[in-house]
């Protein structure tokens, strides 16, 4: 991966070249920000800088025999470090190597996949990932060896924020006491969730959204043929690029999404509490993750539509489909449930994340969605 392959990130990407020139890389960086952001394709492009054996000012050259194996992400100088489950491959020792030829061919497919999306690839849809104790030893056993090709070893851990405690302890030892010529190049979503003493011995590496242009330009060179949806995805997935190829790809699971939630508001307005109960059920088998997924979409048509019913909003952050069901949904969405809603949708999705019967849950969140669409707007 070269930084050309990285969404905009312009002014990124010459403060890590600028870090190289200059002999001043630091040996613990940590590449935080929202989701979608390219963190993990930056984190890379960066190290396959450092070890391009004949990089120019702006990129490494993509050719040379470091970057030729760079580009398989099998570098024998190029360790990761990523969430995985137990069982299922691991055969009940879960670390990243029992998973890495999956990760190489997931991330070559798009470098911008999502937690989720790594999940259903590794097949873990119903359970939640780790980086465990396990890896740590992993990792030291690792580092301890001398670098075989580059100058450097590094090492790539994504969403630091899996780490368990005592992963997490390995880590910060390993950051106070680096092993020589080691680099550490940490991926988080949610520094919150990440030891404080780790993050004052990290360079932090900000990246926000990619700018518009840099969006459309990447979405237009990846999917040529469909201008037109490019525009509309661009609309929709709020400076996520991650989101935005999601969207481009599987236009049916949104149009699934939709079609469900539909469903789902028109019978709670009904009051079918029978439908509701069979439509529980037949949501339930999808599994903890496209649930989740699932529920986190309609959120975001709840806010949309109340931002619609402030007359905040124009329409342009809908696709056709939501845009036309909007106009009258959205007077059902107001100042008098729509925070209470937002919260039942929030509580719904971690009672899901917490491995909550699915049945239970949506049927609960069925009943509370009845009493609060019949609320009417709260008199001034
Ligand atoms: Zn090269």
């Amino acid at each position: 991966m070269q930084f050309k392959d990285v969404i905009g990130q312009q002014s990124v990407k010459e403060r890590l070249i600028r870090s190289v020139k200059s002999e001043r890389i630091s040996h613990a960086q940590l590449f935080f920000g929202p989701p979608g952001t390219g963190k993990l394709a930056m984190a890379i492009a960066y190290a396959q800088y450092i070890c391009c054996k004949s990089r120019s000012d702006t990129d490494s050259c993509g050719t040379c025999p470091s970057c030729l194996k760079m580009n398989k992400l099998a570098h024998p100088d190029l360790h990761f470090v990523f969430p995985v489950v137990t069982s299922g491959q691991s055969g009940g020792k879960s670390v990243s190597d029992n998973y890495i030829s999956f990760w190489r061919e997931a991330v070559k497919g798009n470098p911008y996949l999502s937690e989720n999306q790594w999940y259903e690839i590794i097949g873990a849809e119903n359970k939640q990932g780790f980086i465990s104790r396990n890896e740590s030893s992993e990792v030291l056993r690792k580092l301890s060896l001398k670098s075989y090709e580059s100058e450097y070893k590094v090492l790539i851990m994504w969403l630091a924020e899996k780490m368990n405690a005592s992963a997490a302890n390995t880590l910060l030892k390993l950051i106070e006491e680096p092993p020589d010529k080691t680099l550490f190049l940490i991926v988080s979503e949610n520094t919150e969730l990440i030891l404080p003493t780790i993050l004052s011995r990290t360079q932090m590496v900000r990246m926000g959204p990619p700018d518009p242009d840099s969006m459309r330009m990447g979405l237009l060179e990846q999917y040529p043929e469909q201008e037109e949806m490019v525009y509309d995805v661009l609309r929709r997935s709020n400076g996520n690029y991650g989101l935005a190829i999601k969207i481009m790809e599987s236009d049916d699971i949104e149009n699934q999404y939709f079609e469900e939630f539909v469903l789902f508001m028109r019978k709670c307005y009904a009051r079918d509490i029978v439908h509701l109960r069979r439509w529980a059920e037949t949501i339930a088998p999808w599994g903890r993750e496209k649930i989740k997924d699932f529920l986190t979409y309609s959120l975001r048509l709840i806010r949309e539509n109340f931002m619609l019913n402030l007359q905040q909003h124009d329409l342009s952050f809908l696709s056709e489909k939501e845009a036309d069901f909007s106009q009258k949904f959205s007077d059902y969405i107001h100042e008098g449930n729509v925070f209470e809603l937002v919260g039942e949708f929030e509580k719904a999705i971690s009672h899901i994340e917490a491995n909550g019967a699915a049945k239970l849950v949506l049927f609960d969140l069925a009943v509370k969605n009845i009493l609060l669409l019949k609320r009417t707007v709260p008199q001034q």
